[in-house]
Parts: structure tokens; C-alpha cells; sequence
């Protein structure tokens, strides 16, 4: 007997037929004798609609601004997934499997108060692991929890990767399967790249790059979480039938393994590309050149909650002044031009120059540590598409090159053909 808890993403309960197909996912761990809890997410397209409704509501007649109280922002987001648990509940009753439906707040999942996107504090697991003692499954629902204040509280979008991967460790569950509408991960968005290969297995730091640059098929907190508390999570296809062989797999069921990079043998220089849509660019010119003024710039952003991504930064000639450029995600370029617009003053700079539409593509490999040349032959192959670069930044494991939106997919398909990624 082992301990799982699946997690099923919003396609995989898109309706009820795909609901009927999560239950007998679930039936087949429940008949091999496994102690089960459920995660789910909003049925597709649900979050987005419901954003969309807070978005429409909190505007004042006749104006633009998207600012919303966050607490009501989670009090009508975190509904899509009030209804998946009830829903896949009853199905699994309706299949004679004893199944339970249970919100954030009641097991509880204590989060901190950063409303709309909160980090969860703590789970204690007795509550779920009382459950498993009367032979019921826990149809939790996902991407929520309590806040100090006692108000409903969301993890951010996607964040129902991390309330599995949480609640795994909560219980030590012997594994956390996140399924979801593709068969594991992959080189590169399937969907972008059809010739992206399905990885066996990959280690948590290329996990948490993959995510944290854009590969959404996990969020990146749930990827930190699974690291820090050594928990066994496979990404696996819900579409699959159920009852086919080796679904019910133990040790190895179908899908990528997320694990330490001593579990993988063949290493890869490069392992994966990934992309993120929506960047804006913004360029502060002829700014003073003095100390203090990288912080009089970033830290009014950061206290605006504005994720500043690639900063670079150029000397002019006579050292008096510089050029500073940094990207935002596109939805905060107004939010970030309001800002800078307030400390122009104090800081000293000629103009403010912004473009929204920009990607970011990033090279990600535990093996460039090893190896020269990785980023060189990023710059010739996008230069041999005649793809231009706006903006590099490199760590250790990973090369990110910001370029104009419209080529993300030719930038991708390169890249992932010039390091070996495509398909034998
Ligand atoms: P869910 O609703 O199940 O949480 P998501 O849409 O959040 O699913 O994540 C799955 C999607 O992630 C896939 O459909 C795929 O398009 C996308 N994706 C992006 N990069 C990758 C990758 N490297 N491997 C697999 N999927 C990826
Ligand atoms: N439903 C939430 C979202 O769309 C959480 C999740 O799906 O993981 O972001
Ligand atoms: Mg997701």
C-alpha cells in the first residue's frame, strides 16, 4: 500500500465526461489498496473568466485602471475549484468509491496574507491523514487556502501544482502525481514545437529554470517545494486511458519524473527551451550616474509589486550618465510607467521609453556549467534567422535573450533544433 496524491489540472475537468475519466484514474489507485487525496483545479477557461469578471467589476465608470481589492479578487477566484472538488466527489460516489470534498480553509491550508498570491505557511496533515483511516478520498480543492486574517486566500495562477506538491509533504506521501493534458515535460512546449521530446526524468534546478522562464506546465513554487521536502512528482497525462498498462505503475508510472541530477545518467548540455510572452521593454536615457540611483528606480517598482525581470545597464562615454533598460510583464508596463513617472524627478533622467510585446526565450542546461560556447551558438543561430536581440541575461544553468514577440516561435524551433532537442 503506498500514499499518492493526483492532482488534476483544469483540461483534465474541463466537463463532466473528462471528470468521469479523473474518477476512474483515481478508482484504479483506490482498488489497488492506495491511500488517496485528490487535488483539483477550475474547469478550463473558468479562472480566466472569473478574473475577468473582478477585473470589469472594480472598474469606475469610464476608466482603464485594472486595481482591485485583493481580497475580494480570491473571495470570487477561488470558487472554479469549489466547484471541480464537489463535483469530481460525486462522481467518485456515484462509481461506489467513498470520496469527500474539502476548501483550502478546512483542512486548513494556512497561507500568509499576500492575497492573490499567497505562499502557503503550513499544512498539518492529520486532518487528511484521518481520512485516509476511514478508507476516504480527499477530494481537496486546489490554488487555495486561509490567510491570518481568516479571509479565503489564492496561490497565484497555476497554483494548484502547489497545493498537491504541499500537501504531499504534509501527509509524506509516497509520490505526487501531477496530471495534466500533455504525457510529462517536454524539451519545449509541445504545442509550439511538435518535434519537442518527452524527458524520462529532470532535476528539480532545471525544473524550477523551465518554470520560472515560462514553461507553465508547473509552478515554480511547486517545483521549489517538491526540492525542499524530497517529494517523488511525476508529470503524467490524464488523457490516457486509465486502465491501460502500467498505468498503475508504482515505482514508475508514465510521465517525467522531477528528481536530483545524481538520478539522471545521460546528461544533456542543454535539456530545454522555454518562452514567456507579454514582456515589455522599458528604457530609462541619460540617467544620472550616481549611487543610489538603481535603487530610486527598483525599489518604488518592487513596492508596487512590479516583477522587474532583465535589467541592463550602459556607461555613456564621459561616464555621466547612463542607460538603463529592464523588462516587466506587459499587463504592469502602465502600472510601472505611473511609477517612474513619480520618482523622475528625484532621480534625474532624460526620457522614459517603453515597448509591450517583447518575449523572452531562455536556454536552460545543468551542463553549461561544463561547457563554453552554449550561449555563442544561441546568438548565431537566432542571428542566421535574422532574429534580433534586445537583451541577454545568463546565470550558471541558463541564457534568456529577449526578442520581438512575433518571432517567439521561430526563436524556439531554432534554438531547440541548433542544441539536438528536436525528435530522432
Ligand atoms: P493544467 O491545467 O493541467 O495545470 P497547464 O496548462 O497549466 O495545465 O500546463 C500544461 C501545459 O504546459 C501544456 O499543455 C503545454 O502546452 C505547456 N508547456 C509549456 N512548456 C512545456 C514543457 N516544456 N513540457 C510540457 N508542457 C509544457
Ligand atoms: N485555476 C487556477 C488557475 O487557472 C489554478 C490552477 O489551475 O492551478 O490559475
Ligand atoms: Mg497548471
Amino acid at each position: 500500500m503506498a500514499r499518492i496524491v493526483m492532482k488534476f489540472g483544469g483540461t483534465s475537468v474541463a466537463d463532466i465526461a473528462r471528470i468521469r475519466n479523473v474518477a476512474r484514474h483515481v478508482k484504479r489507485e483506490v482498488d489497488a489498496g492506495h491511500e488517496v487525496a485528490v487535488v483539483v483545479s477550475a474547469m478550463s477557461g473558468k479562472t480566466n473568466e472569473l478574473v475577468g469578471w473582478v477585473q470589469d467589476a472594480s472598474k469606475a465608470e469610464g476608466s482603464n485602471l485594472n486595481i482591485y481589492d485583493a481580497r475580494e479578487y480570491d473571495a470570487v477566484v477561488a470558487s472554479g475549484e469549489q466547484v471541480t472538488s464537489g463535483l469530481l466527489a460525486l462522481t467518485l460516489q456515484a462509481m461506489g468509491v467513498n470520496a469527500r470534498s474539502w476548501q483550502g480553509w478546512q483542512i486548513p491550508i494556512k497561507t500568509d496574507g499576500a492575497h492573490g498570491a499567497a505562499r502557503i505557511a503550513e499544512i498539518d496533515g492529520s486532518f487528511l491523514i484521518k481520512r485516509f483511516g476511514e478508507g476516504q478520498v480527499a477530494v481537496v480543492a486546489g490554488f487555495q487556502g486561509i490567510a491570518p486574517d481568516n479571509r479565503l486566500s489564492t496561490l497565484g495562477r497555476g497554483g494548484s501544482d502547489t497545493s498537491a506538491v504541499a500537501i504531499a509533504a504534509a501527509v509524506k506521501a509516497d509520490r505526487c502525481d501531477i496530471y495534466t493534458d500533455v504525457d510529462g515535460v517536454y524539451t519545449t512546449d509541445p504545442r509550439i514545437e511538435p518535434k519537442a521530446r518527452r524527458l524520462s526524468k529532470i532535476s528539480f534546478e532545471e525544473m524550477l529554470e523551465m518554470a520560472s522562464l515560462g514553461a507553465k506546465v508547473l509552478q515554480v513554487r511547486s517545483v521549489e517545494l517538491a526540492m525542499v521536502h524530497r517529494v517523488r512528482t511525476f508529470v503524467r497525462s490524464s488523457f490516457e486511458d486509465p486502465d491501460a498498462p502500467g498505468m498503475g505503475d508504482l515505482l514508475n508510472p508514465p510521465g517525467t519524473l522531477i528528481c536530483d541530477e545524481e538520478e539522471i545518467v545521460e546528461q544533456q548540455v542543454v535539456t530545454g527551451i522555454a518562452y514567456a510572452k507579454d514582456e515589455a521593454q522599458i528604457s530609462l536615457r541619460r540617467v544620472a550616474d550616481r549611487p543610489g540611483v538603481s535603487a530610486g528606480i527598483f525599489g518604488p517598482l518592487a513596492e508596487a509589486n512590479i516583477n522587474v525581470d532583465m535589467i541592463v545597464q550602459n556607461i555613456s562615454e564621459d561616464g555621466k550618465f547612463t542607460d538603463i533598460t529592464f523588462t516587466v510583464p506587459s499587463g504592469d508596463l502602465d502600472k510601472a510607467l505611473f511609477v517612474l513617472g513619480k520618482v523622475k524627478e528625484t532621480i534625474g533622467f532624460d526620457a522614459v521609453q517603453s515597448e509591450p510585446g517583447m518575449s523572452k526565450v531562455s536556454v536552460i542546461g545543468i551542463g553549461m556549467r561544463s561547457h563554453a560556447g552554449v550561449a555563442a551558438t544561441a546568438f548565431k543561430a537566432l542571428a542566421d534567422r535574422s532574429i534580433n536581440i534586445r537583451a541577454i541575461t545568463t546565470s550558471e544553468i541558463k541564457i534568456s535573450i529577449l526578442i520581438d514577440g512575433p518571432y517567439t516561435e521561430l526563436a524556439v524551433r531554432t534554438l531547440h533544433s541548433v542544441y539536438g532537442l528536436d525528435k530522432q
